[in-house]
């Protein structure tokens, strides 16, 4: 019998959103969303599953007064708490509350300049996002910085680095755009600047001494060798769930495969769905592997790479289309 208990949700509170940025994969989600009664319970269904660490993410999480009634109510419970924004729509009381509530601020920040970040979070938009990281700063609220790496940012990873590490951010995270939602073949890297990123983000993690985190790209351990640099990978998650904004258990929020719902299903049966579906088993423990996973020296910890991005180019079961060791590099 599986005794494991879900710890950490990640969960798409709403998808709406005040931007319209060009490579959004919440984009692909309808705009109906639970009522606050259903996000409620939800909320005290997880407390009651086990459930410790909450990511709130949108969409755009703060546009909504509504979210700090389910927020009170998870930090009353113990729950850590952490918000994904795109930093637009925070306000100086809003960053006081985070301070006397300590939830930490994951940050959208996809551009180290205005030109580069307003193509993608639109126009008049940087200079709010420089103003709240001040604000972010001097308040002394715990926040990381997220770079969604596309074609029209990569050039500029260093110098997002160095930007994250001056407005005190804990460390600079970076994900790859996905070819979902409203991302399309122009907005998506491919695996040779990928490669190229890598051994930027490698230099750079040395020369600052900074935390890098690297999400949805296992692949990378093959390709840096800085200890600053963490590689996180979902196929060895085993107390996570990602819920939809209408409840749905999803096997990852890009593909659009649910498992479950925890409002028709309760949380804990959803949980316990999620963990025996035989494709999510098959996906966290692969035993097939084909070249060149099957001679890779860091198959075991890869495990094939990001399977949801496999799924969108046709096969889930393929090695991941953006590592450089599949494209030869
Ligand atoms: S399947 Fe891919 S996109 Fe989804 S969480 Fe894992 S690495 Fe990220
Ligand atoms: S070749 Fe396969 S196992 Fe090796 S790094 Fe690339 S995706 Fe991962």
């Amino acid at each position: 019998m599986d005794i494991i208990k879900p710890k950490f949700l990640i969960w798409i509170f709403t998808p709406k959103c005040n931007l319209f940025c060009p490579h959004c994969y919440v984009a692909k989600f309808s705009l109906r969303e639970l009522s606050l009664e259903e996000k409620l319970k939800v909320a005290k269904q997880a407390v009651e599953c086990g459930i410790e660490r909450i990511n709130l993410t949108g969409g755009e999480v703060l546009i909504d007064e509504e979210v700090w009634k389910v927020i009170y109510y998870l930090l009353e419970n113990n729950v850590s708490l952490s918000i994904f924004t795109n930093g637009v729509a925070l306000t100086e009381q809003t960053i006081r509350k985070f301070q006397e509530l300590n939830i930490y601020i994951l940050l959208s920040v996809d551009g180290a300049k205005k030109q580069t970040y307003e193509l993608i979070r639109g126009k008049n938009n940087w200079e709010k996002l420089i103003l709240n990281m001040k604000r972010l700063k001097e308040s002394e609220v715990s926040f990381s910085t997220v770079m969604a790496i596309n074609s029209f940012n990569y050039k500029e990873v260093e110098d997002y680095i160095w930007l994250s590490r001056e407005f005190g951010a804990k460390n600079a995270c970076f994900i790859p755009v996905m070819l979902t939602g409203r991302a399309n073949k122009q907005i998506v890297i491919d695996s040779k600047i990928v490669f190229e990123v890598l051994k930027t983000i490698n230099k750079v993690a040395e020369d600052s001494k900074f935390q890098i985190s690297l999400w949805c790209m296992p692949f990378a351990e093959a390709f840096v060798s800085s200890e600053f640099i963490s590689i996180s990978n979902c196929r060895n998650w085993k107390y996570e769930i990602e819920i939809d904004p209408l409840g749905n258990v999803m096997l990852c929020d890009i593909l659009d495969i649910t498992i479950s719902n925890v409002i028709s299903d309760g949380f804990c049966e959803a949980w316990r769905k999620l963990r025996d579906n035989p494709l999510y088993k098959y996906l966290s423990n692969p035993t097939f592997f084909i070249e060149p996973c099957k001679s890779c020296s860091i198959r075991d910890r890869c495990k094939g790479g990001c399977y949801a991005r496999a799924g969108l180019f046709g096969n889930i079961y393929s090695p991941d289309p953006l590592c450089p060791t599949v494209n030869g590099f």
